[in-house]
């Protein structure tokens, strides 16, 4: 785990409010002395064990992101915490949010403000995605599109589609298309679950830039012939897949079929804090582990990593 931990890593995959860590949860808790958000205090030993759990936590968690001086505390954190574990370049994601104390454009600045602050402070360089929904409908996707569009920060370097994997997200591509438009890349969750074949196959011949899980992809000829083809960047969570049952062991994860394809993949971490508080070393180390990935292979993950990233994406207006 120590080698682990000095690679120089990338995380391509890690959800705001999932990545909040529990000591920070309960710091926020503690401010918030509990008054109206009722996250069982046992939430420490209550680690999910199917996704359905994982999707019950996150209005939890959000409802105590939604005031400014919450959401910059857990910004800040989850940073410190990446950079930590050694990340040097973080994509961190969230879904832009109207909350009581919020617009949606104030909750995306008090978390560009945050960046901006550390980033001359931090080795660590972070860019923000910018999260559709499943749920939403396609005004509330537009809006945050422009957000991203309109951003002249240049830290705002993509656009992703997220949240429950049962419901069809197709409806979304005109959206995604106007941000790719606007150079901003785009990542899809895609075939996180088994059913929804169709959409699987709209997004495919979409191309998103990256894909996030893609965990049953390789069950079906088709789509394996398509990405030989097309070869879209995987981000694959290893921990986040078995806890949320969609992988039944790490040794049994789709990366190996993926990496012999020779398809650019990245290891990351989802959820951290609602994933057993875990980190990316620790994926780094399971795949060492699972897969027999020497130092070599794993410093190769790193550095495509980087590759597939959408650092670059907004540079022209830094
Ligand atoms: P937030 O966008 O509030 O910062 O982070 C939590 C949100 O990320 C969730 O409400 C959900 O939409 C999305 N999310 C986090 N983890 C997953 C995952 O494993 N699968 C999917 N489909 N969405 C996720």
């Amino acid at each position: 785990l120590g080698e682990c931990k000095k690679l120089e890593k990338v995380e391509l995959h890690a959800h705001l409010n999932g990545s909040i860590s529990i000591a920070t949860i309960g710091k926020l808790l503690k401010i918030e002395g509990r008054s109206n958000i009722v996250i069982p205090t046992d939430f420490v030993l209550k680690q999910p064990t199917t996704m359905e759990e994982v999707f019950k936590m996150f209005p939890l968690i959000q409802k105590l992101t939604e005031k400014p001086e919450n959401l910059r505390i857990a910004v800040e954190d989850v940073m410190r915490e990446f950079e930590e574990d050694g990340v040097v370049y973080l994509e961190l994601r969230t879904t832009p949010k109207c909350t009581e104390f919020m617009s949606k454009k104030e909750y995306v600045d008090v978390i560009l403000e945050a960046i901006r602050r550390l980033e001359d402070r931090r080795k660590m360089k972070t860019r923000l995605i910018l999260s559709i929904d499943r749920r939403q409908n396609i005004e509330e996707a537009e809006e945050t599109a422009k957000i991203a569009i309109d951003d002249d920060s240049g830290l705002i370097v993509g656009i992703e589609l997220s949240g429950n994997p049962i419901l069809d997200g197709t409806k979304f591509i005109p959206t995604l298309q106007k941000a790719r438009n606007s150079n901003l890349g785009i990542s899809i969750h895609l075939a996180e679950v088994e059913e929804n074949t169709q959409e699987i196959m709209d997004f495919l011949i979409f191309r998103p830039d990256r894909i996030g899980h893609g965990t049953f992809l390789h069950k079906n000829s088709e789509f394996v012939r398509i990405m030989r083809d097309l070869r879209i960047p995987l981000e694959i969570c290893l921990t986040s897949n078995t806890l949320c049952k969609t992988t039944k062991t790490i040794a049994e994860s789709h990366l190996p079929f993926w990496k012999d394809l020779g398809i650019p993949i990245a290891i990351c971490t989802d959820d951290k804090g609602l994933m057993n508080d875990c980190n990316l070393s620790e994926e780094f180390e399971k795949a060492s582990v699972n897969f027999g990935f020497s130092k070599r292979d794993l410093e190769n993950i790193c550095k495509t990593s980087f590759d597939i990233s959408f650092f670059s994406r907004r540079d022209k207006k830094l």
